[in-house]
């Protein structure tokens, strides 16, 4: 392909709205361009990448045993009802009207749509397992579009559902389609890694997600490096210390004047403690009834754990009025110890189990109690402790003890048990070998193909630009023509890329009039794998400069012309094997 035929541009400057690095290589590399606020086009050399990346996708897909299908974007919101998801997905789900008034959903998944698909062609057990997948472009109303294709209002997504016949085959299912997204991923040149995640209220709980390890990643992750421990920070759990906080040695609660010192900081500062020395009591609305929630004062409560926890839909912190009628006090001053509202429910994080000695609010402006023992002082049940917070680095692995590390991850995957939460809602059910009729078992397995796009850059990118893997490059070799107006040369440029794509190589041949600083500058952006320089001077030397886009400048190689072809397709060999 010749650079002059294709619609290239890079672009010098980085987009204004770009706060990480592979948003800012995606625009100015001119592999997508923004059409408005989280809508993105994929220019011609985007689309190649991303044609790549669907075409691994659906090879591992289709080794695995997964049938291709693809379904309406639109869907139909009777589908949404049956499951309840029409009302509980909320904002983030596009929704509108036909002209017969008939409402419908932009999908911004699909299992609804499967599920109602295999009910209607499965019956019998002699139908199953089965496995069907998409690729297809979902919806979603980010509130706020950042990040480039990382979190926009449409993304191309490959959704697969499985439908088995128990739970063992459930689990055959899911680890099948677990192998295979190890396997996308390492095709595409990444290296993601495999965490334990939030089950959600989705049936049983067994998911991991698939991140990329990225400094730019939205999603922390905790990971034990001694056994190899990791989960999303939303799921990571710890192993709690015997005696972790402190004992009392039984004193009597005493009231502390604490004016105007509201946060633990504040208080901790006043009193000359560190903050593990309180108790920081929050009270949440659960499904619009009020709790107190008890932390130790140097750690967060983690809305997901208390969800699951309270079994609530909706956690959120209360508001003013809410606190001051439920405690007696404003936010700040709150406590377990005797709250206004003498039948409000406590609930505290496991490691406050038999915590005495400790600080907390006096359920009175201004005022604080000290000497707290929360056996003795305050009313929490047993059953209300449960792990709530979330894990901070250094915190002990839950298997070894060993300390954890918090990293970043961008989420390109996600494999799903969803046991019979769909199934039961459509009544999918099949006849076993007696004619009994029983609920299909699903999974469902996500793969971000946009998303993993993007990934790619994020974690393989140097200042100059993009450093792709050739498996998913937009153009494996880039050959700089350094003088095209030189019939001699350019046919020595000609010869490669024939030679080269004999072989099946994707070339392209940068054929413009521009000098060759330009040329080098725009390849290295792009990021080719392998880039050759053929120029007059060059073959007048002898040859042609072979180099990966990966090494610098010194392991340049001269070849000649005629050795030039086996010369990339062997650099290009060698990466791929490894
Ligand atoms: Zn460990």
């Amino acid at each position: 392909m010749k650079w002059t035929k294709t619609l290239i541009q890079t672009l010098r400057e980085n987009p204004g709205d770009a706060e990480i690095d592979s948003h800012k290589l995606l625009i100015r590399a001119g592999l997508a361009r923004k059409v408005a606020g989280g809508l993105y086009a994929y220019l011609p050399l985007g689309m190649r990448s991303l044609k790549k990346i669907q075409q691994i996708v659906r090879e591992e897909m289709d080794r695995a045993g997964a049938q291709e299908i693809v379904s309406p974007i639109l869907q139909p919101a009777e589908l949404w009802r049956t499951t309840g998801r029409w009302d509980t997905m909320g904002p983030n789900m596009f929704k509108l009207r036909d002209r017969g008034e008939h409402e419908f959903a932009l999908g911004p998944t699909a299992e609804e749509v499967f599920t109602d698909l295999a009910k209607g062609m499965i019956s019998s057990y002699r139908q199953l397992p089965v496995t069907i997948y998409q690729i297809q472009w979902k919806f979603r109303d980010e509130t706020r579009p950042r990040f480039g294709l990382m979190r926009s209002k449409e993304f191309l997504m490959k959704d697969a559902y499985s439908f088995d016949v128990d739970a063992e085959g459930a689990d055959k299912s899911y680890w099948t389609m677990y192998r295979a997204y190890e396997r996308i991923f390492a095709r595409c040149g990444l290296k993601a890694v495999p965490v334990q995640a939030d089950g959600g209220d989705m049936g049983d709980s067994l998911t991991h997600e698939f991140h990329v390890l990225a400094d730019a990643g939205e999603d922390g992750i905790a990971f034990c490096e001694g056994c190899g421990y990791a989960a999303n920070l939303e799921k990571a759990e710890r192993k709690v210390g015997n005696g972790e906080w402190g004992m009392g040695n039984g004193e009597a609660v005493e009231e502390i004047p604490t004016p105007n010192a509201k946060t633990i900081e504040e208080v901790a500062a006043f009193m000359g403690l560190s903050p593990d020395a309180f108790v920081k009591s929050l009270v949440y609305l659960a499904d619009g009834k009020p709790v107190m929630v008890c932390v130790p004062g140097d750690r967060d409560v983690n809305d997901v754990k208390l969800k699951h926890f309270l079994g609530a839909k909706a956690v959120a912190l209360a508001d003013f009025g809410t606190v001051l009628a439920a405690t007696g006090a404003n936010a700040g001053f709150v406590g377990p110890v005797r709250p206004a509202d003498a039948s409000l429910r406590i609930v505290a994080d496991v490691s406050l189990k038999g915590a005495s000695g400790r600080i907390v609010g006096a359920n009175k402006d201004d005022f604080h109690l000290k000497n707290v023992d929360l056996a003795r002082d305050a009313k929490i049940a047993d059953a209300d402790y449960a792990d709530l917070t979330t894990v901070k680095a250094g915190d002990a692995c839950p298997h070894c003890g060993r300390p954890m590390v918090i990293k970043r991850g961008i989420e390109v995957g996600q494999v799903f048990k969803l046991g019979t939460k769909y199934s039961a809602a459509f009544n999918a059910t099949y006849k076993n070998d007696k004619l009994e009729e029983h609920i299909m078992i699903m999974g469902c397995y996500g793969v971000g193909v946009s998303r993993t796009l993007q990934a790619v850059i994020e974690q393989s990118h140097d200042k100059d630009g993009i450093v792709w893997p050739a498996s998913v490059a937009p153009y494996q070799v880039c050959i700089c023509l350094l003088d095209p107006a030189d019939a001699g040369v350019a046919k020595v440029a000609e010869d490669l890329e024939a030679a080269l794509e004999a072989q099946g190589v994707d070339v392209i041949v940068d054929d413009r009039a521009e000098r060759p600083g330009v040329k080098f500058k725009d390849a290295d952006l792009i990021g080719f794998p392998v880039r050759v320089v053929v120029g007059a001077k060059g073959l007048a030397n002898g040859g042609v400069e072979v180099k990966r886009r990966s090494e610098d400048k010194s392991a340049t190689r001269i070849v000649a012309p005629a050795d030039a072809a086996q010369a990339v397709a062997d650099l290009l060999k060698e990466d791929a094997g490894a």
